[in-house]
C-alpha cells in the first residue's frame, strides 16, 4: 500500500504550465525513498502543484521553499501548509528566482533541489540551476525520458550530445527509474523518468572559461553528420586538435567531457 497519496481536487490543468500531476501514490513513495530526505535538510521544490512530493517531505526537512508560478495553486497550498514550520512559498518564476537568497536562511546547509519539472522549461532551468551548483548538495527531477537519456548518454551513444556534455561537465549524473504516463492527470504523451544529478564540488575536468567551453561544445554539436575539422573550422585547425589528442576526422558525438574540455581550453588560450 503507497504511503503518500495525492488529493483530488478540481483544479482545471493547464498546458502552458506543464501541468501533469503525480496520481499514483506508489510511484511518489518510490521518488521520495530516492531523495531520502533528512531533519536537517534545506529543501527547494520547483512546482508544487498539489503537492504531491511536497506533502511527504515537508513533514521530514527543516526548511522547505517552494517555487509556483501558477496563480490558482497558491491559495491552496498556503491554506494546507501554513501550520508546517518548513514551508516558505515564492510565486514566482522558477527559471529566473535567485537561489542565493535562500542561502542565508539555514547558512551551514547546502540546498536540495527537487521537482517533477514542466517539461517544456526543464533544460533552461537545470542551466539556470547550474549557475548555484556550488550551494547545491543534490538534484531530483521528474523529466521527459528521453531528456533523462541524454543527459546520461555515454560517449558515441546515438543520444550524447550536447546536453550530455553540459550536464556531465558540472554533474554526477544517474538515471534512476522510468515513470509511465499512465501515473499523472492528465497522462503526459511520453514516458517519464526520474534522473539524480550530483554537481561536482571539485570538478574532475576544468574549463579555463566556462564560457568558452559552452561556445565550443555548441559549435562542434552543430552540425550532427560532420567532423570536428568541419564544426570546428575557424576555431581550431587539424594541428591545433591533434594537439589535443583529438581526432579532426572524428564526430562530436564520439567525445568525452575531458577532450571536449581540451579543446575549449585550447581555444581560448588561444584567444585571450
Ligand atoms: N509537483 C506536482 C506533481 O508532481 O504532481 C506538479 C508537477 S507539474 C509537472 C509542474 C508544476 O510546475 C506545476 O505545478 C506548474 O504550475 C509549475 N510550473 C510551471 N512552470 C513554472 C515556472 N516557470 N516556475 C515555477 N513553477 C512552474
Amino acid at each position: 500500500m503507497a504511503q503518500n497519496k495525492p488529493k483530488k481536487s478540481g483544479h482545471k490543468h493547464k498546458k502552458q504550465f506543464g501541468q501533469n500531476f503525480l496520481n499514483n501514490g506508489r510511484i511518489i513513495d518510490q521518488i521520495v525513498a530516492s531523495i531520502r530526505p533528512k531533519a536537517d535538510d534545506h529543501m527547494v521544490e520547483i512546482g508544487p502543484g498539489e503537492a504531491a512530493l511536497t506533502e511527504p517531505l515537508i513533514n521530514v526537512v527543516k526548511r522547505m521553499d517552494i517555487i509556483e508560478i501558477d496563480n490558482d495553486l497558491i491559495a491552496p497550498l498556503k491554506i494546507r501548509f501554513a501550520s508546517k514550520p518548513a514551508f516558505n512559498l515564492h510565486h514566482t518564476d522558477a527559471l529566473t528566482f535567485d537561489y542565493g537568497q535562500l542561502l542565508e536562511f539555514l547558512p551551514q546547509q547546502p540546498l536540495r533541489v527537487v521537482g517533477n519539472l514542466p517539461y517544456n522549461i526543464s533544460s533552461p532551468l537545470m542551466f539556470h540551476l547550474l549557475n548555484y551548483s556550488e550551494h547545491i548538495t543534490d538534484m531530483h527531477f521528474m523529466l521527459q525520458k528521453e531528456v533523462v537519456d541524454r543527459i546520461c548518454a555515454a560517449p558515441g551513444n546515438k543520444t550524447y550530445g550536447r546536453l550530455s556534455v553540459m550536464m556531465q561537465y558540472a554533474c554526477q549524473c544517474e538515471y534512476l527509474f522510468t515513470v509511465g504516463p499512465e501515473n499523472f492527470t492528465p497522462p503526459p504523451k511520453v514516458d517519464s523518468a526520474i534522473v539524480r544529478l550530483l554537481p561536482y564540488q571539485q570538478k574532475p575536468f576544468i574549463a579555463d572559461n566556462e564560457q568558452a567551453f559552452a561556445e565550443l561544445v555548441k559549435q562542434a554539436f552543430s552540425q550532427k553528420r560532420k567532423t570536428l575539422r568541419n564544426n570546428l573550422k575557424g576555431w581550431l585547425d587539424s594541428e591545433q586538435i591533434v594537439r589535443c589528442e583529438v581526432d579532426p576526422g572524428a564526430r562530436a558525438e564520439a567525445l568525452s567531457v575531458e577532450q571536449f574540455v581540451k579543446l575549449a581550453n585550447l581555444y581560448y588560450q588561444l584567444n585571450s
